[in-house]
């Protein structure tokens, strides 16, 4: 096992403000309510507050007093949906306004049109410190970190608007606007919040935390409880290729990152996802595909290389690979023993697919190039 590496505190920690002077009621736990000296049985709020479709309109299932306590002692606000756009593949984009007027975006994909299942792509910062050659989020820098509550308000929020009502048909993958290791505790207890048994009771196996290779993150999640399951962004196979494109290698090369998976220890059934965004001449090659598969190595049993290409946006000069190239590098993969699926990227023509959510935001951000 890899040893830790405790986290000092970095600029991107400020915490989100909260309004009013108010913690948000949806980052609460039962305890919390308990701590905090609610009046009434404490997993009963908590219920009334993440079950929403079971309460359509506010909280009127709890008696007065326990009413005027939330509204008095904390935040009630779930985020604003400030834009909401629609694409032909049934996708849709929610800009979503936070109390401090900051703006993030989710993206709820249903399975088919219809079908109750859907997954909710979230953010987990207002920005992204990693600056990422090839991602649009990367080039706004980092303005903030979001509370447990406003991410557990931003999938409530998300499926108010667009559904669905039970939770069991939802897949929740950090995978929006920053590194959700970056946001670590707000991350963890927003998970906890969302698999709570008396709330939206989401299964860790439905939930995915995406990260750029954040290492000391990856050992601390390890031994966090509830866990999700973890996907990694890989997307080059020399450390001078992946530093050139991910900042974050500079700091924790592939070797290293290698190690730190070795570490985690895999739950019954629990797959890691290597994510592998293909970009027209930097990482596409078959030389490419044949050090993916070694750098894999034994995660080639059973673990998943999920491919993406490139969703090009303005603000990279980058390419996405033709059909030929990212045929001739998934069948490279597969011939060596490798579980390849090509993720079919959704929303693009509303800019919501992976890599490309960026909203401007008015006022200075911070880039931080070296993780
Ligand atoms: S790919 Fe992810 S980690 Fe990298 S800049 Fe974009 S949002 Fe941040």
């Amino acid at each position: 096992m890899g040893h830790m590496v405790e986290f000092a505190p970095r600029p991107w920690d400020r915490p989100a403000p909260e309004r009013a002077g108010r913690l948000s009621i949806y980052g609460m736990l039962p305890e919390d309510f308990t701590a905090m000296g609610a009046p009434g049985r404490a997993e009963h709020i908590f219920a009334m507050i993440q079950r929403p479709w079971e309460y359509r309109d506010g909280f009127p299932r709890l008696s007065r007093e326990i009413r005027e306590w939330l509204v008095a002692n904390l935040d009630t606000a779930l985020p604003e949906v400030a834009e909401r756009h629609a694409s032909e593949d049934g996708s849709t984009k929610l800009m979503l306004r936070l109390g401090d007027g900051e703006c993030i975006e989710a993206v709820h994909m249903p399975r088919e049109v219809r079908n109750p299942r859907v997954t909710l792509c979230v953010s987990s910062q207002v920005g992204c410190a990693m600056g990422c050659a090839f991602c649009a989020t990367g080039t706004l820098g980092i303005r903030r970190n979001l509370s447990a509550g406003e991410i557990v308000g931003q999938v409530l929020a998300a499926l108010r608007e667009l559904g669905p009502e039970r939770p069991h048909a939802i897949t929740l993958v950090f995978m929006g606007m920053g590194e959700p290791l970056h946001n670590l505790e707000q991350v963890h207890r927003a998970i906890q919040i969302l698999n709570h048994t008396r709330g939206l009771n989401i299964s860790t196996r439905r939930i995915t935390v995406s990260t750029s290779g954040l290492v000391p993150g990856i050992e601390r999640l390890a031994h966090m409880e509830p866990r999700p399951w973890l996907a990694v962004s890989l997307n080059a196979t020399t450390d001078e290729a992946r530093s050139a494109l991910m900042p974050v290698n500079r700091a924790w090369g592939l070797a290293r990152l290698r190690e730190a998976l070795d570490a985690w220890s895999l739950g019954d059934r629990e797959r890691l996802t290597i994510e592998y965004v293909l970009v027209a001449g930097q990482n596409d090659t078959m030389e490419d595909a044949e050090r993916l598969a070694e750098w894999m190595g034994e995660l080639r049993r059973g673990h998943n290389v999920n491919l993406i290409r490139l969703n090009e946006h303005e603000a990279a000069s980058f390419r996405e690979p033709d059909e030929a190239q990212v045929n001739a590098f998934v069948a490279r993969l597969k011939a060596l023993n490798c579980f390849v699926t090509v993720r079919k990227s959704r929303g693009r023509d509303i800019q919501g697919a992976c890599g490309q959510l960026v909203k401007k935001s008015k006022g200075p951000s911070k880039r931080i190039e070296n993780c």
